[in-house]
């Protein structure tokens, strides 16, 4: 559920939010991932509605208020997107172009699934702020926005999008006796009897699946490290046959290659009616090589940190493992999904639950987008709330630092309760998910405080890292409260202000940090989650978010000036071979 404006904002308490639905807590289902865009309250909606005003198109179209001025056509800042490529052979760099090359694929075939005919829609759109809005969000609904339609004749978007028959209805596909018709990898469709019937993706788009095939496979044969070249084999053959499971496996396995794609149907959160279908996207990465080295440098320090922790020792028993597959990248390509509305930049995957059991996930952070969201939203927001002394303090390595640190801090703390009640997050039911991103932002910090003291991080300053941190929650929390983070996110906020951390001047209304009661608050803070996480204490856990989950008029004010000067609220790349110098 996307909550765009603060109007709305305010008037939502968290025991609204949490009952909205439960969140999930990876890393790609951050802030800036697709997740918030699923309207969970509305999962049970029939979509024959949908197909009914379709049918009304024609007559509606002539009264529709003219859109042309949609105010939201601006709200994506545009940002280029590279990386240093000097490192990698020309086999590589051929490799780079083959895998763009089938993400483009992808990315029609995600606009059938999201909409239908793209070159239709485009064309028939004059306005050119309209159109290249309608090519960011993949169709005529606007995706910050609650898919409202901001193209005239377009009527509220269908909740299974293209993957179901519009004129199906949820009772139908339930009453439906078909093995495998929750599937990953198959339309419903009708058939000439009007029955419903599964169709698999390699059937319905064999003619692209076998292209992009075939390009995975030319690419295999450029690639220099063999477990990248293994699993681009069986990924060509998982686009033809459906058959994910050896490939995810082989993805895996994967550890010192130098550039990497994620490529095929991947999350499914693009079917809101049910959530089973998987959406067609594509990555394609380039390793940051300095970054990862650093990272596994900085896990090594997690049992050490882990002792050192501001709580009692009963709820630090458990010794963190050390060996976590975090690792940095510059994306080079989004397409599809990936590229639709707002831009993810941190990827964990794969999905698929046995692979996750046998091997686990890989988690990758990436860099230049972060920096694209970095230069085009979170100093821009600084300009507006951070008061002007402490702008200096606002910088891109601090809030890198201060995004990856979140990640490595999923493994200090607790994961089972100390009274036998089992996990953490069985006995915290929906509450989990918001303290364990609460705990893993203020343990990051945590992490990077005790880093700069052992002479481990060098460049910068600790100030950095907090008021960076700040002005990084007023950038979340545009993106909507209700997710796990955007909890997770208010809570801190409400906690610091209340202990003093932050303050904020009437006269100007500029917030600034001041360094020691953060490092108290902060201190505060993780004490109490690590204590209702280690007590598995639900009601605890649910007052905390009921009681410092509000988000104030005062902070609505806030965001509301950032809508008024105009703020991006995401960013759009320009990318493809010819920025990298690969035509
Ligand atoms: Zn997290």
């Amino acid at each position: 559920m996307k909550l765009k404006t603060t109007t709305k904002l305010c008037a939502l308490s968290f025991s609204v939010l949490i009952a909205l639905g439960a969140c999930t807590d990876d890393s790609n289902k951050s802030d800036d991932s697709k997740s918030n865009e699923v309207s969970q309250v509305e999962n049970t909606a029939n979509i024959s509605e949908g197909a009914l005003a379709s049918e009304e198109k024609a007559e509606t179209s002539s009264e529709e208020i003219d859109k042309q001025d949609y105010s939201r056509f601006d709200i994506y800042a545009p940002f280029t997107l590279t990386s240093d490529l000097s490192h990698l052979s020309d086999n590589q760099r051929e490799m780079i172009a083959l895998l763009i090359d089938a993400g483009k694929i992808m990315d029609n075939l995600f606009w059938k699934q999201a909409f239908g005919d793209k070159e239709a829609l485009l064309s028939s759109i004059d306005n050119p702020k309209a159109k290249t809005f309608a090519e960011i969000n993949y169709g005529p609904w606007d995706r910050l926005d609650n898919n409202k339609p901001f193209i005239s004749g377009y009527d509220a978007k269908n909740k299974g999008a293209e993957y179901y028959p519009d004129d199906m209805t949820v009772t139908e596909f339930e009453n439906w006796d078909q093995a495998g018709k929750k599937g990953l990898y198959s339309l419903v469709q009708r058939d000439d009897k009007g029955n419903l019937t599964l169709v698999p993706y390699s059937v319905a788009y064999k003619e692209e699946l076998t292209q992009a095939s075939d390009l995975l496979r030319k690419a295999s044969e450029l690639a220099e490290d063999e477990g990248f070249k293994n699993y681009l084999k069986l990924r060509a053959d998982a686009l033809i046959t459906d058959n994910y499971q050896p490939s995810d496996f082989a993805w895996m396995d994967m550890k010192s290659n130098p550039v990497e794609v994620v490529i095929g149907p991947i999350e499914t959160y693009e079917d809101q009616l049910f959530g089973y279908r998987a959406a067609f996207s594509t990555y394609v990465l380039i390793k940051d090589l300095e970054w990862s080295e650093r990272l596994s440098r900085f896990a090594a320090f997690l049992p050490e940190l882990q002792k050192g922790l501001p709580v009692d020792q009963k709820y630090k028993q458990e010794m963190p493992g050390t060996d976590s597959d975090l690792n940095a990248y510059d994306v080079v390509f989004y397409a599809g999904d990936s590229n639709a509305g707002s831009k993810t930049i941190a990827i964990n995957l794969p999905n698929d639950e046995k692979v996750q059991l046998a091997k686990g996930t890989r988690r990758l952070q990436l860099k230049n987008a972060m920096r694209a969201k970095f230069d085009k939203i979170l100093v821009p927001i600084s300009e507006q709330l951070i008061a002007e002394e402490q702008r200096e303090h606002i910088t891109f390595d601090a809030f890198f630092a201060n995004t990856m640190f979140h990640e490595v801090a999923h493994g200090l703390g607790i994961k089972n309760t100390i009274n036998d009640k089992g996990t953490v997050r069985s006995s915290l039911k929906e509450t989990a998910s918001a303290l364990e991103e609460g705990k893993a932002d203020i343990l990051g910090l945590y992490m990077i405080g005790k880093l700069y003291e052992k002479g481990e991080i060098k460049e910068g300053e600790l100030m950095d890292n907090y008021v960076t941190f700040l002005a990084g929650i007023f950038r979340s929390v545009r993106f909507g409260a209700s997710s796990a983070h955007g909890k997770a996110n208010m809570v801190r906020f409400n906690f610091f202000k209340d202990h003093g951390a932050f303050e904020r001047n009437e006269k100007t209304g500029h917030y600034s940090v001041n360094f020691d009661k953060m490092t108290q608050a902060m201190n505060k803070l993780s004490e109490k989650i690590l204590v209702i996480q280690g007590n598995g204490d639900y009601e605890a856990s649910k007052h905390l978010l009921n009681t410092q989950g509000i988000i104030s008029d005062q902070l609505a004010a806030d965001l509301e000036l950032l809508e008024e000067k105009q703020i991006p609220v995401d960013v759009t790349f320009k990318q493809g071979k010819s920025v990298l110098g690969l035509n």
